[in-house]
């Protein structure tokens, strides 16, 4: 029994429900029926935050702005057109604009409209008129402050100019080696050029001072040139060897060789190259032999040529040659080679000379 009154209540609670359900729906389609067929609709006008329900059977926003009395000036702030339509669940966002006072980097107060309601905001629309200038807050200012009508704000500029300015890239220096030169000697094969670029660099100035300068950008105008240098590893030709002047004077005393006198003169080294001996040079001395190691150049009016010399430190030889700057108490020593003339160690160096008998 009990069992059978419960089904019961529950299929008439079922059925109430449907009753309710039946006749929201009916309603609820009788509504939107009648304001269908009336042209009521309902929006709601939000003027600077605050929200307003309103209905109307107004057709465009500007009927209905006109009819509410809302009135909207050129600075005001209107999210649709005048003349759009109204619909159904339209929202429509009134913003008028108020006065703040800005300071920036501690000038005087100037009068800015807004109707931004953040600083971080009228920043924006400060840098949207600017867009040279940004801003900071001040220390301790948060950009999400609220702004109200009236209140005092300051603000930090912060710009950033950039120039370019010239660099030199410095030429590298590269040496290759060159059987061509002598070991010791070098010789440029190619001078160098430095090279250049331009770089563009940005300053930032925060409240009128630089606190920053970095490159943004950096283009090589110039290419440098590397400077070739050769090192010689060309060997120099052996030499005869130079025997020690006490060796020699003792050869010539074993030899039975004497000297008649020793004179000091001053020596330097040659070879019969056209850099030693001038363009027209063949080889062939004064005295009509050879150019080689073991002639010596002389003044002809101090030594005899064909005399039989020895000198400290080059050894036997016989004045045999002559030479334009060969004056007086001048001997210059042939080499076989430059390299080895130029590395003898002869520089106008006082030597002992051996006149031998
Ligand atoms: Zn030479």
């Amino acid at each position: 029994m009990s069992k059978y009154l419960c089904n019961t209540s529950q299929h008439l609670r079922a059925l109430v429900v449907a009753i309710i359900a039946f006749t929201f729906m009916a309603l609820c389609s009788g509504s939107t029926a009648k304001a269908a067929e009336t042209g009521v609709k309902g929006l709601r006008v939000i003027i600077d935050g605050q929200s307003t329900y309103y209905e109307t059977t107004d057709k465009t926003v500007g009927e209905f702005l006109a009819g509410e009395n809302i009135t909207v000036s050129e600075e005001d702030i209107i999210n649709v057109d005048m003349d759009a339509e109204i619909t159904s669940s339209m929202r429509i966002v009134i913003d008028t604009p108020f006065e703040v006072l800005v300071s920036v980097d501690g000038g005087e107060y100037k009068s800015v409209e807004t109707n931004e309601d953040t600083i971080g905001k009228l920043i924006v629309q400060l840098r949207n008129d600017d867009e040279d200038t940004d801003y900071r807050t001040t220390e301790g200012v948060s950009s999400s402050t609220k702004l109200e009508p009236g209140m005092t704000v300051d603000l930090v500029s912060v710009t950033a100019k950039t120039f370019t300015k010239t660099e030199t890239i410095p030429y590298e220096t590269r040496t290759v080696d060159s059987d061509e030169y002598y070991i010791g000697e070098t010789h440029i094969a190619q001078e160098g050029s430095d090279g250049e670029k331009v770089i563009t660099m940005k300053s930032v100035y925060v409240g009128g001072e630089l606190t920053e300068t970095y490159s943004i950008d950096s283009n090589v105008v110039k290419l440098p040139v590397e400077k070739i240098v050769e090192n010689g590893t060309k060997k120099p030709e052996p030499e005869p060897e130079i025997k020690a002047e006490t060796d020699v004077i003792d050869a010539v005393s074993d030899k039975g060789f004497s000297y008649s006198s020793v004179i000091t003169m001053s020596a330097t080294a040659y070879c019969p190259c056209s850099a030693c001996c001038g363009s027209n040079s063949n080889g062939i001395t004064a005295s009509g032999i050879k150019a080689c190691y073991g002639v010596a150049a002389v003044d002809k009016r101090v030594i005899p040529l064909g005399t039989k010399l020895y000198v400290e430190g080059y050894g036997y030889c016989i004045a045999a040659d002559t030479g334009s700057a060969i004056k007086g108490n001048r001997i210059d020593l042939c080499y076989n080679t430059h390299y080895s003339a130029l590395h003898s160690g002869y520089g106008h160096t006082p030597v002992k000379v051996y006149i031998l008998d």
